[in-house]
């Protein structure tokens, strides 16, 4: 592989989880031919100061982008930008999340450049002029195996699917003027609103508070809630069959056919621990599960186990985390 350029997603002038997870993924990739990570950071006057926690990930080069009108994402400058360079670069492969930032861009670098793409890559794998890859196909009923010899291999990580490792490099800066005239984009992003929750989005959140059909209704996602705002960093995930009865958006369900998460705590309320389920949250750090059969196979990733009902256990924990956090 030859060196691989990392699309460094932020939002709000923060880098984003994300980010991290794609420059992580970049280094296998160049590693495996002593290849160079660039991570290609865009945003508003100022976002430069993230490049330092890009080069502690991985990054040899980070190419910074500055531009008042860059704020938010733009689509059409951030795909001109990326295309261009990877153009120039002559890199092995490129490198996004498909979140919904990279679902946006991924494709069209891909077009631009008329090579192929993999899309919610799972794993990856770097040989000599090509790069294989998994990702899920048919609903994720199957997991296929990829392999791309075009140059440069787009992709686009599952987020969730690499766990970003620090790995310090130079992370040198070089900047980089935007590809086109970002006054002249077609699509202008005026404002970002936060989500009506308030709470950290599932992929960035440290702590998720999870909860299944063992809460028995949806109005008991209150406890699930309060035990997360007690966290006060934590985002609320559920279980699919939660999400397919109507408890909780979609949007919140964590899985094979969900989101896939690895924060450094998840508790699992009331879940059985399904391997559907599982799919999507056992590289969290540690893992607590609260539930009242003991023979449940959550306990079987549990680093930390609570056999007992879930409507008197959440509170008490959550009165715990209460008054932990106030000793400190
Ligand atoms: C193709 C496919 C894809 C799928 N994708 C996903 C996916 O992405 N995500 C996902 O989550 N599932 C997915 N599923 C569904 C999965 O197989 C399970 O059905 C689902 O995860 C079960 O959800 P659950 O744990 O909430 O419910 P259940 O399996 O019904 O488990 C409820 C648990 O709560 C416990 N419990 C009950 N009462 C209490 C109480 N008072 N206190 C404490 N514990 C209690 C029970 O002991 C039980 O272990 C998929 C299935 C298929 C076929």
């Amino acid at each position: 592989m030859a060196n691989v350029l990392a699309f460094a997603e932020s939002r709000g002038g923060e880098l984003r989880k994300v980010a991290l997870e794609a420059v992580t993924a970049a280094r296998a990739l160049a590693d495996a031919e002593g290849g160079e990570v660039h991570a290609l950071l865009m945003g508003a006057p100022g976002i430069a100061a993230k490049a330092e926690q890009l080069g502690r990930h991985g990054a040899d080069v980070v190419l910074v982008v500055e531009h008042p009108a860059l704020a938010n994402h733009s689509a059409e400058v951030a795909a001109a930008t990326a295309a261009a360079r990877a153009r120039e670069g002559a890199y092995g492969a490129v490198v996004f999340s498909a979140s919904a930032q990279g679902k946006d861009l991924a494709p069209r670098v891909a077009a631009k450049l008329g090579v192929p793409m993999a899309a919610d890559v799972l794993s990856l794998e770097g040989a000599p002029g090509s790069v294989s890859v998994t990702h899920p196909g048919y609903a994720s009923k199957v997991t296929r195996t990829l392999t791309l010899s075009a140059k440069p291999a787009i992709l686009s990580l599952r987020p969730g699917a690499f766990t970003p490792a620090a790995v310090t490099k130079a992370g040198r800066v070089e900047t980089l003027a935007p590809a086109m005239d970002p006054a002249s984009a077609r699509v202008v992003v005026k404002e970002m609103v936060q989500g009506r929750s308030g709470k950290p989005d599932l992929g960035d959140a440290p702590v998720i508070v999870s909860g299944g059909r063992g809460l028995r209704a949806a109005e008991n996602f209150r406890l699930v809630e309060e035990l997360a705002d007690a966290f006060g960093n934590a985002a609320v995930g559920c279980t699919r069959a939660v999400a397919d009865d109507g408890w909780r958006p979609q949007s919140d369900q964590i899985g094979q056919t969900g989101r896939t998460v690895s924060p450094d705590l998840y508790v699992a309320v009331g879940i059985s621990g399904a391997i559907q389920h599982l799919a999507g949250m056992r590289t969290a750090k540690t893992i607590v599960a609260i539930n009242r059969d003991k023979e449940a196979p959550i306990f079987k990733v549990a680093d930390y186990g609570i056999v007992g009902d879930a409507l008197e256990v959440v509170p008490a924990l959550t009165a715990a985390v209460r008054e932990a956090k106030q000793g400190h």
